[in-house]
C-alpha cells in the first residue's frame, strides 16, 4: 500500500491537432475517466487546451500544459502566461523539460522563475530533472540533480513544496526506448526524497510526488511502480496512443 497516490501524466509535445487530441481523450475519459484511485493528467499542445478541456468535462482527469513564460503579460512574443493556462481549466504546467533545457536553452534560474509565478497562479509544476548521458557515465547523476534541484526550487516554501510533482526523466531514456533500471531509477527518487527533506522537511518530502520518465510503458510500469520513490510517470510516447496510456493508469492502480 503506498502512501501517495499515484499520478500518471501524459506529456504529448509536438503531437496531435484539437481534433486528434480530442479523439484521445474521449477513449481515454471513457476508460478511465471516472475513476479516483489514480491521479490523471494530459498536457496536449496549447493549441488543443480549448477543445481538449470541454472533452474532459465532468471526468476527473486533469489538464496540463508544457510549457509557460515567467512573466504576467507583455512583449514575449511566441509565449503563453499562467493567466493564460488557467483561463483553459488548466491546472498542472511541465517545466523545465530536458527538451526545453536542451533546445531552446532554458536554465534552472529561468526555470526557477515559472515554478515561482506557478506556484502564484495555482498552478501545479511538474518539474523535470534528470542527467545526460555523459553526465551519468562520468559518475556525476547526483550532483546534477541535486543542482537541478537546488536551482527549480530556490525560494519555494514548505508549503508550496506540497503542490510541486517532480518527475526524474533520465535524458538517454526519454524517447529511446532505454528505460532506467528499476534500481537506477529507485536509486535517483531515494536520493531526491532525501533532499527534499533536508530542504523542507520530512513531512514535506513524504508527501512530494516524483514521478519517473523515460519510455515508461505498460510492459515496464508495474516494476518501477512498485518502488517505494516511485509515485507515477510522466509519458511521452506511450501517452499518445489510448490504450497503452490507460493500460499505464491501470498498472497504477493495480501498483495502489
Ligand atoms: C517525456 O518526454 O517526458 C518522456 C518521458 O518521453 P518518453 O516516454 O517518450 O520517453
Amino acid at each position: 500500500m503506498k502512501s501517495r497516490k499515484f499520478l500518471i501524466a501524459g506529456n504529448w509535445k509536438m503531437n496531435k491537432t484539437a481534433a486528434d487530441g480530442v479523439s484521445l481523450v474521449k477513449d481515454i475519459v471513457a476508460a478511465v475517466g471516472p475513476q479516483t484511485e489514480v491521479d490523471v493528467v494530459v498536457c496536449p499542445p496549447f493549441t488543443a487546451l480549448e477543445s481538449v478541456s470541454k472533452a474532459l468535462e465532468g471526468s476527473a482527469i486533469k489538464l496540463g500544459a508544457q510549457n509557460m513564460h515567467p512573466k504576467a503579460s507583455g512583449a514575449y512574443t511566441g509565449e503563453v502566461s499562467a493567466e493564460m493556462l488557467r483561463g483553459h481549466f488548466t491546472t498542472h504546467v511541465i517545466l523545465g523539460h530536458s527538451e526545453r533545457r536542451q533546445y531552446f536553452g532554458e536554465t534552472d534560474a529561468f526555470i526557477n522563475e515559472k515554478v515561482v509565478t506557478a506556484l502564484k497562479n495555482l498552478l501545479k509544476p511538474i518539474l523535470c530533472i534528470g542527467e545526460t548521458l555523459a553526465e551519468r557515465e562520468a559518475g556525476r547523476t547526483l550532483e546534477v540533480v541535486k543542482t537541478q534541484l537546488e536551482g527549480g526550487l530556490a525560494g519555494v516554501s514548505a508549503t508550496d513544496a506540497t503542490s510541486v510533482v517532480l518527475a526524474y526523466e533520465p535524458v538517454w531514456a526519454i524517447g529511446t526506448g532505454k528505460v532506467a533500471t528499476t534500481e537506477q531509477a529507485q536509486e535517483v527518487h531515494a536520493f531526491i526524497r532525501g533532499w527534499l527533506a533536508t530542504r523542507f522537511d520530512k513531512t514535506v518530502a513524504g508527501k512530494m510526488r516524483i514521478l519517473y520518465g523515460g519510455s515508461m510503458k505498460p510492459s515496464n510500469a508495474p516494476e518501477l511502480l512498485r518502488q517505494e520513490d516511485i509515485d507515477g510517470g510522466l509519458i511521452g510516447g506511450a501517452s499518445l496512443e489510448a490504450q497503452s496510456f490507460i493500460d499505464l493508469v491501470q498498472a497504477a492502480k493495480a501498483a495502489s
